[in-house]
């Protein structure tokens, strides 16, 4: 069986063949352009569909919010304008006339880490991601567990500092404003001003300036805050966690020895690991996801 897998992200659009098997057959990268709006994305993502053939199914992981019963994006910010409402799902159907899936990337990402990665071994896990922002998914008996609209595991706005930072969804101390690697950076550089990325922080810390270790400290404190939370919640049996900060060996040291000691001894039964796959995540869990809607 082949089915198209699609990766709608805010900077390319990457597109592959898949079998079922873990691997991405002629796979192509573009850049989205994305300034652009949303109508132009579906039209470009359609062009690259085009250039495939003989797919019997279509798998679309794509950023924003998405109601994925709909295959509809229920809110996308302005970095795809105008992409708040598109019905991607019909637009798709209509035009290729094959059964098609909508995911969010985060989400596709984390079914492709269960089913040929990282989480492999495991049923219930939780994945997430530290970058701009953070970004989560919930994985229950192998799947994706959506809530009522699809939309469950927005980590990065667990309140962690009632009467903290001013968050871009309108609450005051989300997790995300204290444990994004944008945050490291903000406190980093209110510090220092050229401490302007996480690679430049842990470069310059190794040139010795001990102050820095201060704030990455506390940093991977705050981590730790919400990580425990969610552990406490799902009970998982592995976090999974992303974002290339986290590839930092004293960051990754870090998170392991101070949450442990923080857990409900009951509660200790996880592993910690890598997110693994880098560029086909997104790619091979939203073809996993069609696969398994043809077959329900
Ligand atoms: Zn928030």
């Amino acid at each position: 069986m082949k089915i198209l897998a699609l990766d709608i992200g805010g900077t390319a659009i990457k597109a592959g063949i898949t079998d079922g098997t873990g691997k991405i057959f002629d796979l192509k990268e573009y850049e989205t352009n994305a300034k652009n709006g949303g109508p132009y994305v579906m039209q470009k993502a359609i062009e690259i569909a085009k250039s495939y053939e003989d797919f019997e199914a279509i798998g679309i992981s794509t950023t924003g919010q998405v109601d994925s019963k709909k295959g509809v994006i229920v809110y996308a910010n302005e970095n795809v304008p105008n992409y708040t409402g598109m019905d991607v799902k019909a637009i798709f159907e209509n035009e290729f006339h094959v059964p098609v899936s909508v995911e969010n990337d985060v989400n596709c990402a984390a079914i492709g880490e269960t089913h040929y990665g990282a989480g492999r071994n495991h049923n219930d896990l939780l994945c997430i991601t530290y970058g701009t922002g953070i970004g989560g998914a919930i994985i229950v008996n192998r799947q994706i567990y959506g809530g009522s609209k699809g939309l469950a595991g927005e980590f990065g706005h667990i309140i962690t500092h009632p009467d903290g930072k001013l968050c871009a969804c309108g609450q005051h101390g989300c997790y995300e404003q204290y444990a994004s690697t944008t945050a490291l950076v903000r406190a980093a550089k209110e510090y220092r001003e050229d401490l302007t990325s996480g690679r430049i922080i842990f470069a310059e810390w190794q040139k010795g300036d001990e102050k820095i270790k201060e704030i990455v400290d506390n940093w991977i404190d705050e981590i730790v805050f919400g990580l425990v939370t969610l552990i406490h919640i799902f009970n998982p049996s592995a976090l999974i966690l992303g974002g290339g900060i986290l590839s930092e060996p004293y960051v990754a040291d870090g998170v392991n020895t101070r949450i442990y000691s923080k857990v409900m001894d009951s509660y200790s039964n996880f592993e910690i690991a890598r997110a693994e796959m880098k560029n086909t995540a997104g790619l091979l869990g939203a073809a996993h996801i069609a696969y398994k809607n043809l077959n329900q």
